[in-house]
């Protein structure tokens, strides 16, 4: 059986955002504009910036927004900018606009783990899930996949690589495919000599030289830790071992990934380096969407290169397929110790190329076990944000 499920009936999905204001909301929110009245916005969740939120919620008529941070909800509720619109605030708040009736289809559009809980508790109130946010399944993949199975619901690729498998993978047997190949465009610092890897600062670690993303993608592509991540995350997404996932770098990001097949053939998927590519087909499947970014144009010239990925020079991505063959909580020790070191790299504290060494070495000390709850993986997830901490300790300046 396929985890994820290629037989969604056409429908108005009625969308809940959460992160609505961040790189992957806006991108949602050009696809819904490029296509009116096949797409509804029922509520949507941010953290600090209510005054986008209220732009957004005027824009799409939308009755019902939840607000993270206590300071902004309580500055929101007195700016006189919701009129009309029913305001949820903190943890709570999330969690009530991610079950919210009047949504079938919740998209977890925000980066790290507070999205776990809230995307749980929309597959419980039956839910489908589009899900752009990867450290879900990288944490917590087994309960993740297990609840949606059980209550029925989809789990719909949103990241590009997995949205782009998703199409590869259409009408096709799970026992045909020979290899998932997940491409890379290897990141700002991909010709780096390790040299010049000792100097990197976080603002030039926020610069990608294909995608427009959010700060920890970002800097998550630049040590290849994001293409780990998509790794295990194509692991859950579509029941493959390790063995048959491989990675490619795809200098241009126009080929968003692959699928070989037994018989030697492999179809890829192509499209300009935006998101909205990949969401329009996840929200809209099986039919298909109006644009929202100009195509590929084939009426002018261009290159395809692919080449192998530099596991020396980024090893975070070794680390990432040494967790996934481990299994367990091994990879979410993997997703928490890149968190603690990425946060730290980004406060300054921590040089770049120590990333990875911080993930390496919690990797190393952690001893990984099969979870029979989630509050075990919440349980190790602390765990390795302790012992990462303090095996950043010594590599901080
Ligand atoms: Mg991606």
């Amino acid at each position: 059986m396929w985890a994820v499920d290629f037989t969604v009936m056409a429908q108005r999905r009625k969308l809940v955002i959460l992160g609505a204001t961040g790189s992957i909301g806006d991108n949602t929110l050009q696809v819904v504009r490029a296509n009116p009245g096949r797409l509804e916005i029922a509520g949507i969740a941010g953290n600090k910036n209510f005054e986008k939120l209220a732009r957004i919620a005027r824009e799409f008529g939308v009755k019902d927004v939840a607000i993270n941070d206590a300071e902004a909800f309580e500055k929101a509720r007195k700016s006189g900018l919701f009129d009309g619109v029913r305001l949820y605030g903190g943890k709570e708040g999330i969690m009530e606009i991610s079950v919210m009736p009047q949504a079938d289809t919740l998209v977890a559009a925000v980066v790290g783990t507070d999205a776990l809980k809230p995307t749980l508790a929309a597959i419980e109130a039956g839910k489908d899930i589009a899900l752009a946010n990867k450290e879900l399944l990288v944490m917590a993949g087994k309960f993740v996949m297990s609840a949606a199975q059980r209550k029925g619901v989809k789990i719909l690729p949103l990241d590009s690589e997995h949205n782009a498998i998703f199409q590869c993978l259409a009408g096709e047997r799970k026992a045909d495919i020979a290899k998932l190949i997940i491409t890379a465009s290897g990141g700002m610092f991909r010709d780096y000599t390790r040299e010049q890897m000792l100097n990197i600062k976080p603002s030039d670690a926020l610069k990608h030289p294909n995608w427009n993303m959010g700060p920890k993608v970002t800097i998550d592509s630049s040590t290849l830790a994001n293409k780990g991540l998509e790794v295990i995350e194509a692991h859950w997404l579509f029941g493959v071992s390790a063995d048959k996932i491989q990675v490619v770098v795809q200098k241009q990001s126009l080929v968003h990934s692959m699928v070989q097949f037994v018989d030697g053939s492999v179809l890829a998927h192509m499209s300009p380096p935006s998101m909205t590519f990949a969401i329009s087909h996840s929200l809209l499947t099986p039919e298909r969407g109006n644009f929202a970014v100009e195509p590929l144009d084939f009426s002018k010239p261009f290159s395809l290169d692919f080449r192998p990925p530099d596991t020396e020079r980024f090893p975070c991505l070794k680390y990432a397929y040494e967790a996934l063959r481990k299994g367990g909580t091994a990879t979410t020790v993997f997703n928490a110790s890149n968190e603690v070191a990425v946060g730290r790299f980004t406060r300054g504290e921590l040089p770049w190329i120590h990333i990875a060494d911080v993930v390496g070495e919690t990797l190393s000390q952690e001893t990984a076990f099969d979870p029979e709850s989630l509050d075990e993986v919440l349980a190790a997830d602390a765990q390795a944000r302790l012992t990462a901490r303090k095996i950043s300790e010594k590599f901080c300046g």
